[in-house]
């Protein structure tokens, strides 16, 4: 019997470091590609060349999972950038482009997209757009995204969380489910996928607005954002909301930095939900989420960037309590790091740096890496719902992939944000190469 020919590989990357993460954390030599799925694995894949497969040589360097930021703005950045919200200097008064027309929502969200291919990123969540917003966060932005996935011109997949409210802002309980019955525009899920709902359970704590049991500068404890009448009425409200976000079949985003918010929608929350920001949020509250499978993503460099602030307005004493990033990671808690960009910059390397000097590691020290960069590769496909698919090159995955000039498990954290990102690719296509 004539033994099957393997067909040829379109795309074949050789010669360097290939951190899979897959459950085993497989470091292999080479990896094969077709029609935008990774075919085989291993030290020598040259059983897949063909006359047609082309070949990405490494030359040493290593390749990590594409990024997937679970929580940048993409057109609000593309608006801004090169300017982020917090700068050097605290808040930046700098004036974003206005977004009002249709071409200036695809000029920004091509600019965000061209950016984040150039730092690796390969999938991200768009937290919010929706009826009661203008601008970049528009409902007209999910329409640009739409016409973008159709053409084939995203050079990222997209998940978006749906907002019924204002960003950062009320909203009610009506508008949320009107909102929610409203249709979304046909796309296909593998580049733009419309599964969730964003709902602003408070602010932030600098602005007095995160709901405490602690007391700010000015006797205040802040409240929640959803209408109603007093505590205990917004409080059944925003349970509402999550109970028809459930009943529709979306996992929902909720902005919650204090710890009263936090304790409030962690009960009505489930597997594949998450906490954004969790800024105040406490261990025991950690634990109880682990067990419910209620993810968090956080931003370690908006937490470092924020410290001072919070420290003048809740006390040293709860400022040190702040962002608790070891026992987030040691919690069990499905955990993703993420920018909020344009908040702050959208170079995952910045944060990961960040994340690591929170958490005093000096030293290269490659299972803390590791585990960092998981919170942007394998917990953040875990949280957008794509992890049988995406977010480790394994045999079957989508080839969402980076080329690093360096091995960010042998290096010093600090030194992570000087190491280049060479090459990026979203399903087996070439979308950066610097
Ligand atoms: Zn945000």
């Amino acid at each position: 019997m004539p033994s099957q020919r393997i067909r040829p590989a379109s795309l074949v990357v050789r010669g360097g470091t290939v951190l899979t993460f897959d459950t085993l954390g497989t470091i292999a030599r080479a990896f094969a590609v077709t029609d935008g799925r990774i075919v085989a694995v291993g030290d020598d894949v040259s059983a897949h060349l063909g006359p047609g497969t082309r070949v990405l040589e490494l030359a040493g360097r290593t390749v990590l999972p594409g990024i997937n930021d679970t929580h940048l703005h993409a057109a609000w950045l593309g608006a801004r950038w090169p300017h982020t919200l917090l700068g050097e200097a605290g808040f930046s008064d700098h004036v974003e482009k206005p977004v009002t027309t249709a071409a200036d929502r695809g000029a920004a969200l091509v600019l965000a997209g061209e950016l984040c291919a150039s730092l690796g990123i390969t999938s991200y969540t768009e937290p919010g757009l929706g009826p009661g917003e203008t601008g970049c966060f528009a409902p007209e932005v999910l329409d640009e995204y739409a016409a973008m996935a159709g053409a084939g011109k995203l050079k990222a997949r997209v998940t978006v969380l749906r907002l019924f409210g204002l960003l950062d802002g009320p909203s009610s309980l009506a508008d949320f489910a009107r909102g929610l019955a409203a249709p979304v525009p046909e796309s296909d899920p593998a580049w733009l996928a419309v599964r969730g709902v964003k709902i602003f359970a408070d602010g932030i704590p600098p602005m007095r607005s995160a709901w405490t049991g602690h007391c700010y500068a000015d006797g205040t404890h802040g409240h929640l954002l959803v209408d109603g009448d007093g505590d205990e009425d917004r409080a059944r409200n925003i349970t509402a909301m999550i109970g028809l976000a459930h009943e529709a079949g979306m996992s929902v985003g909720v902005h919650a930095t204090g710890d009263r918010s936090i304790e409030t929608v962690l009960g009505a929350l489930r597997r594949g939900d998450h906490v954004v920001h969790g800024d105040l949020v406490t261990p025991d509250q950690l634990t109880r989420m682990a067990a419910r499978g209620v993810g968090l993503t956080t931003q370690p460099a908006i937490a470092a960037a924020m410290r001072e602030l919070m420290v003048a307005e809740l006390g040293a004493g709860v400022a040190a309590k702040a962002w608790p990033l070891r026992a987030m990671l040691d919690s069990g808690v499905p955990l993703t790091l993420s920018s909020d960009a344009p908040v702050v910059t959208p170079d995952w390397r910045v944060h990961v740096a960040a994340a690591a000097r929170l958490l005093g590691a000096e030293g290269p020290d490659p299972a803390l890496m590791t585990r960092l960069l998981r919170c942007y590769t394998t917990a953040a496909a875990a949280q957008d719902g794509t992890a049988s698919w995406k977010g480790s090159l394994s045999v079957g995955k989508a080839a969402d992939f980076c080329v690093l000039a360096a091995n960010p498990l042998e290096i010093a954290p600090a030194e992570l944000p000087g190491v280049a990102v060479e090459t990026t690719v979203t399903a087996g296509q070439i979308v950066h190469s610097g």
